[in-house]
């Protein structure tokens, strides 16, 4: 089989448009890469479908095949279709290029039974990130109560088949989602009605992965649409263009890299540059590997060597010294005329670009990922204004010592940044040992948000204990009229009604009155309608009894040291607003921070 026959030029000059399955977990993006080249398991590799390194290659004849009840002899343009094998976020951000996506196109999936999901949503965010096209795969739909199965039916022949009811519940189901991408600013519709398609309109293809309604409709959609929108984009040419896709040991092959060549041509001896690191790795092809077809599989973990290959094609690479080449850049070949040092300065570009997104000024979370394209999205997403976790510095692999070593600096600074956030990757034993010895913490997750949620519960629960241990020294803002004929008690303790004129009165909250700033207490109790309470707001009438600390001010008297016309405001000092800002910022609004600030006017505090 020579990579003619899998990826041979169409009469176009078209490349293979290069597909990517993403979309929250269990909504069916295995189960969907499955059906479309699962049909035909049984006859090894029948219809041409061929399993590469990383991918699967369909090619135009085999998609032809499958969608000719929907449109015979459809032009498809293209020679082929290449989609990734591994579902999901990763092989998506790994498919990148100075922060642009390979990707040509993405199949976004969602369960129609449930809509959009957090991942949907970050799916949608990195496709918007990197500019890449989508199709929506609506599956599922053979879940809908009472659906006749029609295997591998158009959805508009298989629709037919189905009751009002069917019908009835599918359009409620389509309109809701339809509804929830408008709520992300996505405008979506059929994609047999999307007359503004590729103008802004996202088409959406209903599905089922179990019994393939729709798939062809997918198939073609895919093929035509790419082909159709994207020509110059996917035009072949003899620039290559080729993204590392992991970094494997390989046995009897040592360090390998996996690649998905986009554009150009691959040869065995090739000079090629990757990003390394600790620094460009200059080295030369020594093998072009690719797995036997199928029923060829005898020997387990063996792979056909060639001479060339042409894109586009999911190829594993053999050569010396790529132990330390980094997922997620880019291959470059030296040709006869290149300055090989140019070539190593762009090679390191990728790298340069995802370092200068840590933050300068030195305080954050340390994080590392499994690649750099993995890296990039995290730092993405940690920057988005929810999220907002500032970084100081980054790796790519497992967690080592070193790695801590670096975390380990906020300790002095900043506790709660004495942090890992380790994405896809493990933090080795002496690693995860040390981080317990001096407190740093790591967590591992292999999905974005589950690494946030882990991270925002230990700064809340940081927090909760900080706010613990300062409860006693806070004071909130507050200024209180006395209301006349509620004097209750006098003197030790004075009880007295009182209308919050600004800001909050707590419990426990020093007082003094404004016009003599004499102390006279702290508040002991608050009580509303007869009902204790822990508070009081602005414009509330409350009760409140005042205890003073020491005999002088248990001496404190209403009518001989203070009178109806003082207004009684909360004693604040410079530590009480240090607290105050540090740990009860988002206690407190504007109003009761314009409060503070009077306050701190009257008490003459720098
Ligand atoms: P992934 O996590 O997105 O890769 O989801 P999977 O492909 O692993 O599917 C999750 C579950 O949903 C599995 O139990 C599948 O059998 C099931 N599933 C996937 N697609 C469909 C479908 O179209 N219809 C039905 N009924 N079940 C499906």
């Amino acid at each position: 089989q020579s990579s003619e026959e899998t990826s041979g030029q169409s009469e176009y000059n078209l490349r293979s448009p290069i597909c990517c399955i993403m979309g929250h977990v269990d909504t069916g993006k295995t189960k969907l890469l499955d059906c479309i080249r699962g049909t035909n398991v049984q006859e090894g590799e029948a219809g041409g479908i061929t399993q590469q390194i990383g991918a699967t290659y369909f090619p135009a004849e085999n998609i032809r095949e499958r969608t000719k009840e929907l449109k015979p002899d459809a032009n498809l343009n293209v020679p082929g279709l290449l989609v990734i094998d591994t579902p999901g976020h990763e092989s998506f951000t790994n498919l990148r290029s100075r922060g642009s996506g390979l990707c040509d196109v993405a199949i976004l999936v969602v369960d129609i039974m449930h809509g959009l999901e957090r991942q949907t949503i970050e799916s949608l965010n990195l496709l918007k990130m990197r500019n890449t096209n989508f199709v929506i795969a609506l599956n599922k739909v053979d879940r809908l109560y009472g659906w006749k199965v029609c295997h591998n039916a158009s959805i508009v022949k298989a629709m037919k088949q189905q009751s009002k009811d069917v019908q009835f519940e599918f359009r409620t189901r389509l309109t809701q989602v339809i509804t929830e991408f408008k709520e992300q600013g996505i405008n979506t519709e059929l994609y047999y009605k999307n007359k503004d398609m590729g103008k802004g309109t996202f088409s959406i293809v209903p599905t089922s992965a179990i019994s393939a309604e729709g798939i062809p409709d997918l198939l073609l959609l895919l093929v035509q649409w790419t082909a159709k929108t994207m020509s110059e984009r996917l035009t072949y040419s003899n620039i290559v263009q080729c993204t590392v896709l992991e970094v494997k040991v390989v046995e009897g092959h040592g360090t390998t890299i996996d690649v998905i060549l986009v554009n150009g041509v691959l040869h065995e001896g090739d000079s090629i540059v990757v990003c390394g690191m600790h620094g460009p790795i200059v080295t030369s092809i020594r093998a072009l590997l690719t797995p036997f077809p199928m029923k060829e599989l005898r020997v387990k973990g063996s792979y056909e060597h060639h001479r060339e290959i042409k894109a586009s094609q999911g190829i594993k690479i053999n050569a010396q010294g790529l132990e330390h080449a980094i997922a997620g850049t880019s291959l470059y070949i030296v040709g006869p005329d290149d300055d090989v040092e140019d070539i190593k300065e762009a090679a390191m570009e990728d790298m340069r670009s995802v370092m200068s997104r840590v933050d300068k000024c030195g305080e954050g979370v340390y994080v590392q990922a499994s690649t750099l394209g993995s890296l990039e999205a995290l730092l993405e997403f940690l920057k988005t204004p929810e999220v907002s976790i500032p970084v100081s510095g980054i790796g790519i692999g497992n967690v080592h010592k070193k790695d801590v070593m670096k975390a380990s600096v906020m300790l002095e600074k900043r506790k709660e940044y004495a942090t890992i956030l380790a994405f896809d990757v493990r933090a080795t034993q002496e690693a995860q040992e040390l981080a317990d010895e001096v407190g740093v913490k790591i967590y591992t997750a292999d999905i974005i948000y589950h690494l946030f949620d882990q991270f925002k519960a230990y700064i809340d629960n940081l927090k909760e204990e900080k706010k613990k241990e300062v409860a006693e020294e806070v004071v909130f803002p507050c200024m209180l009229k006395i209301v006349p004929n509620c004097v209750f008690n006098k003197k030790d303790p004075i009880v007295l009604g009182v209308e919050v004129l600004e800001g909050i009165a707590k419990v426990g909250t020093p007082i003094c009155i404004r016009q003599c700033l004499v102390d006279i207490g702290r508040i002991a109790s608050i009580k509303n309608n007869g009902k204790p309470v822990d508070s009081a707001k602005k414009g509330q009438k409350v009760s409140i009894k005042i205890i003073g600390s020491n005999t002088e001010e248990q001496q404190k008297m209403f009518g001989r040291h203070f009178d109806i016309e003082d207004e009684l405001v909360s004693k604040i000092s410079r530590r009480s607003i240090d607290i105050l800002k540090a740990e009860f910022r988002k206690d407190l609004s504007v109003e009761d921070w314009k409060l503070v600030v009077i306050l701190k006017a009257l008490f003459k505090i720098q």
